[in-house]
């Protein structure tokens, strides 16, 4: 088991498989230049990476992205990694746009994939346009539905936006009500361009229980090792849950057990540090073993810091990377 200098045990590691997106959401992308393909983590660095994460105890791996089934073959790439690796608990977060497809859904279902984090911030086409700059609501939408419908376990990522998505919070609390979803919301977070995030955006976790909890009681769950910065609540008489993630409000720094790698191949120990190790040409090199990949990604790991404290001490200007390189 691979454990921190914090003493944080590190089980879950997150790919952005590319840093491409068809959707443009006005809080992750900013000025985002694409970056060349040979650049870009390639699926056998990926595996080549997956090897040595379990060596390392390792169990979950998240796919996200940019938005991941926007990459080529994405699906084959899945089946080899649910093939060779029957251990590791796959997940994908993705935007939902792409998949709205009963065969898709189902191959999912069929290679393994035990969840699907599907990014919906309002119920609104218009509103859903002005924050993506597409119009495709309904095929998000379908994508819970049917993937519901197959049993896949969805969760849903809103991003609290004040002003913008505040006033369909009944919506949301809806459908958690009505169907097997856990719904949570996620605290708009100063990652990227500077210049977006705006403090009359910022809803906190704190204000979203307190006006969810005029709406319906709430019963909190208990915080379990694996349930990563989610605080969760079943609803009175619901099927579904609510959560909210608070990285501004209330850190969650102490029970992080995940460690990132950009689409660019960089290691990135913290969401909220810039600091980052390429270690893409080191992947590549002719030369490199998996024991050698290993005690480098220990060596790194070894290191996370604290993001929390960065946030405080830089007053929330600490993560220039933008958030469709890192993957949310
Ligand atoms: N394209 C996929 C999607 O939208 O789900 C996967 C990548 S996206 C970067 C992963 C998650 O990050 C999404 O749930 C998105 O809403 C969230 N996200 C992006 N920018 C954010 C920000 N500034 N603050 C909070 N969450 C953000
Ligand atoms: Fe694309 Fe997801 Fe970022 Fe939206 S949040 S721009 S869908 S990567």
């Amino acid at each position: 088991m691979l454990t921190d200098q914090h003493g944080r045990e590190l089980r879950y590691l997150r790919f952005s498989v590319t840093d491409r997106c068809n959707l443009r959401c006005f809080y992750c992308q900013g000025m985002t230049k694409v970056v060349s393909h040979k650049d870009i983590l390639r699926y056998e660095d990926i595996e080549k990476l997956l090897v040595v994460a379990q060596r390392l105890g390792f169990k979950k791996v998240r796919l996200t992205g940019g938005e991941p089934f926007l990459r080529r073959n994405f699906f084959d790439f899945l089946e080899r990694l649910s093939k060779k690796f029957s251990e590791l608990d796959f997940r994908i977060t993705t935007n939902g746009t792409l998949i709205n497809d009963d065969n898709l859904l189902s191959k999912l279902k069929a290679l393994g994939i035990k969840g699907l984090n599907v990014s919906l911030d309002t119920f609104s086409r218009d509103t859903f346009e002005k924050i993506t700059g597409k119009d495709l609501l309904h095929n998000v939408v379908d994508t819970i539905y049917m993937g519901l419908d197959l049993g896949l376990r969805i969760k849903v990522n809103v991003v609290a936006l004040k002003g913008i998505n505040d006033q369909e919070l009944k919506q949301f609390i809806d459908l958690a009500c009505l169907f097997p979803v856990d719904v949570r919301f996620i605290e708009f977070m100063p990652i990227g361009d500077k210049t977006i995030w705006k403090k009359e955006y910022y809803w906190s976790a704190e204000d979203i229980l307190k006006n969810i909890k005029e709406m319906v009681p709430l019963i909190p769950i208990e915080h379990g090792q694996n349930s990563g910065p989610a605080k969760i609540f079943e609803i009175k008489d619901g099927r579904g849950r609510i959560g909210v993630i608070s990285p501004l409000s209330n850190h969650f720094c102490a029970e992080c057990n995940r460690l990132r790698f950009t689409s660019q191949g960089r290691l990135r120990p913290c969401l909220f540090s810039d600091k980052e190790f390429n270690l893409l040409g080191l992947l590549r090199s002719p030369k490199i073993t998996l024991e050698r990949l290993e005690k480098v990604i220990t060596l790194i790991a070894q290191n996370k810091p604290m993001g929390f404290h960065l946030l405080k001490m830089y007053q929330n200007k600490v993560c220039s990377t933008t958030m469709v390189s890192i993957g949310g």
